[in-house]
């Protein structure tokens, strides 16, 4: 400015020459500002690029031919796994039983979530097999076996989307908006969609930034209902919802019991006394298995979980 000042004295540069120059300046300016700001994003996305690809190299997951048109139990015998070295279920010997409502507690860290991985194939015993209608897992069509579950854990993804978009994700077969209706009934979404102009169109930011944790659940609980799985895996999913809600969508679980295979990785009590069966884990191992009676009287470790870890309300 000063330069050019003392040249338009000095009558070597026009005003205007003096201007175009300032203005010229100033959008190089901006513009390198902004190259510079790129840099950090072009990084990550780097990152995010690199860690994609290599998700994509992984080999094939190996996949088998035994059919899959009812899966009506689920049988562990002697399982064992290790994640690399440290064994983390031993011996384990159940059967889930579809139309059941099976509920597995314990401690932290004792292999409950692990339990529901290697029911979705996600990890392969060390020892002993896990088989259906009396074939071994292992052998069945791997997408075919998965499509048999709705896997739901604690804090379930969000994307950026509409909330038709989040309530059917993953659904490959037609869904109606009167059938995304009647779970967003059920789920007593109805009122947070319906507050927004443009209903199931409107967005939700990317991880569900603009709605409440127990609303970012109900959806997910609503996409899991309108999966309609023959079974559903639930790992703490309630863990998030207030205590109205918790209730609500207590019964709603308890309205599926008979219909589907529920089996629910749990702290709450009041889940939990309304299961058909109850899996108790420790340290990897099955300490007990029963029903809240049964158990209450022939399994220590459980009336300590009842007595001071499982949440009563
Ligand atoms: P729970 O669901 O009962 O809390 P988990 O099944 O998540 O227990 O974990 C059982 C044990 O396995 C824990 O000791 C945990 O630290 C360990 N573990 C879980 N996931 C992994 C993993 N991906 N790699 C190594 N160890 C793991």
């Amino acid at each position: 400015v000063i330069l050019g000042g003392y040249l338009v004295v000095k009558q070597e540069i026009t005003v205007e020459v003096w201007l175009a120059f300032y203005m010229y300046a100033q959008g190089i300016h901006t513009s390198l500002l902004s190259l510079i700001e790129l840099w950090p994003l072009i990084k990550s996305t780097q990152g995010s690029v690199d860690r994609v690809a290599q998700i994509a190299d992984l080999p094939m997951e190996e996949s088998g031919n035994n059919p899959i048109d009812y899966v009506d139990e689920i049988e562990f015998k002697n399982v064992c796994f290790a994640y690399n070295e440290k064994e983390v279920l031993k011996n384990l010997n159940f059967t889930l039983k579809r139309n059941d409502f099976t509920a597995i507690v314990g401690g932290s860290g004792a292999g409950k979530s692990t339990i529901l991985g290697m029911i979705e194939r996600f990890y392969e015993p060390t020892k002993g097999e896990i088989s259906y209608n009396k074939f071994n897992i292992k052998d069945s069509d791997i997408f075919k076996w998965r499509n048999q579950f709705s896997y739901l854990v604690q804090d379930s993804e969000l994307f950026s989307g509409s909330f038709k978009d989040a309530l059917t994700y993953g659904i490959k077969e037609e869904v109606s908006d009167e059938q995304i209706m009647s779970v967003v009934q059920l789920m007593n979404l109805e009122s947070l969609i319906s507050k927004s102009k443009e209903g199931l169109d409107s967005l939700i930011s990317e991880g569900g930034d603009n709605i409440s944790g127990g609303e970012r659940q109900r959806i997910v609980l609503a996409r899991v209902l309108l999966e309609n799985k023959p079974w559903i895996l639930l790992d703490e999913a309630t863990s998030n919802l207030d205590k109205e809600t918790e209730y609500f969508v207590t019964q709603i679980l308890n309205d599926l019991k008979g219909k589907v295979g529920l089996i629910c990785v749990t702290h709450r009590l009041n889940t939990v006394v309304k299961a058909d069966k109850i899996i108790v884990m420790d340290k990897g191992e099955v300490v007990g298995m029963g029903t809240h009676k049964e158990l209450l009287v022939s399994c220590p470790t459980y009336k300590d979980l009842v007595d001071n870890k499982l949440e009563a309300e």
